[in-house]
């Protein structure tokens, strides 16, 4: 594995576990952040436990592809196993995080997907934000965690996971992604906001439907994909 981006794997996930508690989505040390170098064939990911204040980018764990720890002081994230699911099932994308911040929580918790009521919700989710089925007691029983992913895998069956990067796993809480740590991170704040945002306009107005599919391709197509124009062409 190539050192330098080892390296910038380490404070790419760190940044990202950084992030989701400036933006008030983690209590204490209910969330976690990870990266992947495919390159590489690594991945990086919150020590499980430790205080945010005091992590530091050696700090972050390093995995294979099936979850082996091949560097780290620290035992992982117990939640890696759901982590590394996502990574094998979505090809594209760089980074994951699980946070339990408040509104989206209630949503899983309710058990129900987050409708599109808005262009803030249709720029950033060509979608609802779907709700897993709730798990079967023999999979809560053995390996939790590697089922977690696996119903959300199931949940994406026929959902385009680039285009609707977040899920609720019923009676839990939110697990965002995207092409690096960071775009999870902003995920997973931008996925908070839309889920207050729903829950108050559910509250004025409970018979509201969800924007028709014009308005929300207007607004997720201007943004994303071929003919996207809204912002600065991209350099890269
Ligand atoms: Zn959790």
């Amino acid at each position: 594995m190539s050192s330098n981006s080892i390296e910038t794997l380490r404070k790419e996930t760190l940044e990202a576990n950084l992030e989701i508690v400036r933006q008030g989505l983690v209590l204490y040390t209910f969330g976690n952040a990870s990266g992947i170098s495919r390159a590489d064939g690594v991945i990086a990911i919150k020590p499980s436990g430790v205080a945010y204040e005091k992590l530091r980018p050696e700090d972050m764990v390093l995995t294979d592809l099936e979850g082996k720890v091949l560097e780290g002081w620290a035992r992982p994230s117990s939640d890696l196993p759901t982590h590394v699911a996502l990574y094998k099932a979505f090809p594209n994308i760089g980074g994951v995080v699980h946070t339990h911040s408040e509104f989206a929580t209630a949503w899983a918790q309710a058990r129900k997907p987050i409708p599109c009521l808005g262009t803030t919700h249709a720029d950033y989710f060509h979608g609802p934000v779907p709700v897993t089925a709730a798990l079967e007691p023999h999979e809560i029983e053995s390996e939790y965690e590697r089922n977690t992913g696996e119903v959300i895998c199931r949940t994406f069956a026929n959902l385009n996971p680039d285009a609707v990067p977040a899920v609720l796993v019923a009676s839990h809480a939110p697990f965002c992604w995207g092409p690096t740590p960071a775009d999870a991170a902003y995920i997973a704040a931008i996925l908070e906001y839309v889920a207050r945002m729903a829950y108050y306009t559910i509250r004025l107005s409970a018979e509201i439907p969800p924007v028709g599919r014009q308005l929300h391709d207007k607004h997720y197509l201007r943004k994303h994909g071929s003919g996207a124009y809204y912002g600065q062409p991209r350099k890269d």
